[in-house]
């Protein structure tokens, strides 16, 4: 190439998989049209966070997929320093005549969406919070202090502008309470540009470090004893007009009796989703009490141990709390691939729905596990009785393709066995080096 010339702009074209990592292929965008696809294997989706296909999943070196472009979810990336600008856009896996993939990730989660507006008449708005840590940093780090945030500069500024351009409306951008950790959050949307935004923003955040010769991990555990990162999912419901149905102001926590019975799915199948909202062996050394991480399964006020949390709403100059009130899913992590997370979130508190289950017990104030809360239903302890609990729900399973739970299961078995003998710094060391 001569120089000074830029290279083409390549649009990538993305799907993400059960290790949550964003996989797919490149093409150069000129070449690109309304009707491109690209083509995908489908045992890909056996590759797991340790980046090989594991033994015994039911796809092997036969079968082609095709991987079609959602054109609504073309996004731009522009700004990080040092990078070309590159577009990317993400693709539902279909059959090679154009039929959905029946294990594709993101075909799970638009089916939720789908289903709860015919079924139910109900819409979810979602928005995503990421905790991750500067590996880089060694000084002292103050939690939320305007010197960690200066320290950073202008990587802040910067992320918050390449997020602002690629249209996934940051909203905060802060030193956490970790050590030497950060969070940054976008704002509400429907479930499925969510989670394509969460897919973004990790990628984004990853590339931005790097190119200031830093690195980012999100990782449930990078140093034990130094904090947690966890992955929150914000999720708000309304009627299909946009009516919001959440708020009832004469029902405990002020959460209305169909938001109640939708939170009641979500902990009733809690156990069993655990697996796939923490989906890795350091997972569990998260899920612990007392790290404003949640050990149980239940739904609390403003309560930051909850599993699922009523959030505040910001009432000053006499602002309507009813559109803002709204539930927190605090139990997830960075193994979780966001699609998967947010359609099983939909399925369960369906499911709820479907039966017209009671809203669950509050928890008002503090959590008191050695005395009133002392009975709230327990989460899974480990990856491997979280997949054993998965496996022992049949309504849970029943959501999914069964080679799509024969897939998981194998990834997760593999990866278990090869991370959980380790002493705990090395068992973190294995995930930073993917997360
Ligand atoms: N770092 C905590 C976690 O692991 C959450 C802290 C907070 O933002 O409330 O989820
Ligand atoms: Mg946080």
């Amino acid at each position: 190439m001569t120089a000074g010339t830029a290279p083409d702009e390549l649009v990538f074209v993305a799907t993400s998989d059960i290790a949550a990592r964003t996989k797919g292929r490149a093409m150069r965008l000129a070449d690109f049209d309304d009707g491109t696809s690209l083509g995908w294997v489908p045992a890909n989706l056996g590759i797991g966070p340790l980046g090989h296909i594991v033994d015994d999943i039911p796809f092997g070196s036969h079968g082609d997929l095709r991987l079609l472009p959602d054109l609504a979810s073309r996004t731009r990336i522009d700004g990080i320093p040092g990078a070309h600008p590159v577009t990317i856009m993400f693709a539902d896996l279909v059959e090679t005549d154009g039929t959905p993939w029946s294990a594709c990730p993101r075909t799970f989660l638009r089916r939720a969406v789908e289903e709860l507006e015919r079924e139910h008449g109900l819409r979810v708005r979602c928005a995503f919070e990421h905790e991750f840590v500067d590996m880089a940093e060694t000084g002292e780090h103050h939690p939320f202090s305007f010197a960690g945030f200066r320290r950073l500069e202008p990587i802040g500024s910067e992320l918050m502008t390449i997020l602002d351009r690629a249209g996934i409306e940051p909203e905060t951008w802060l030193p956490e309470y970790g050590q030497h950790q950060f969070e940054v959050t976008f704002g509400p949307t429907d479930p499925v540009t969510a989670g394509d935004r969460a897919i973004l923003v990790r990628d984004i955040v990853y590339d931005l470090f790097a190119a200031h010769g830093r690195e980012a991990s999100f990782a449930p555990v990078v140093s034990p004893g130094t904090g947690n990162n966890g992955v929150h999912v914000h999720f708000g419901l309304s009627d299909l007009e946009g009516r919001p149905i959440a708020y009832d102001a004469d029902r405990p926590g002020r959460l209305s009796a169909l938001a109640g019975s939708f939170a009641a799915g979500i902990i009733r199948h809690a156990p069993a989703l655990t697996a796939l909202f923490a989906p890795l062996v350091t997972s569990y050394e998260r899920l612990r009490p007392h790290s404003w991480s949640t050990a149980r399964a239940f739904l609390g006020v403003q309560n930051r141990e909850a599993l699922l949390r009523i959030c505040p709403t910001n009432e000053i100059d006499g602002r309507d709390p009813a559109p803002q009130l709204h539930l927190e899913f605090r139990g997830s992590d960075i193994g979780a691939n966001p699609w998967l997370l947010v359609g099983a979130l939909l399925r369960a508190g369906m499911q709820g729905l479907r039966e017209g289950l009671e809203a669950p017990p509050l928890v008002i104030g503090e959590l008191d596990l050695d005395g009133a809360h002392r009975e709230l239903p327990r989460l899974p302890e480990s990856l491997d009785e979280a997949l054993d609990c998965l496996l022992a729900d049949d309504i849970v399973t029943g959501w999914f393709d069964p080679a799509f739970l024969a897939t998981f299961e194998a990834i997760k078995r593999d990866e278990s066995v090869f991370v959980r003998g380790r002493p705990l710094a090395e068992q973190c060391e294995v995930y930073t080096r993917v997360y």
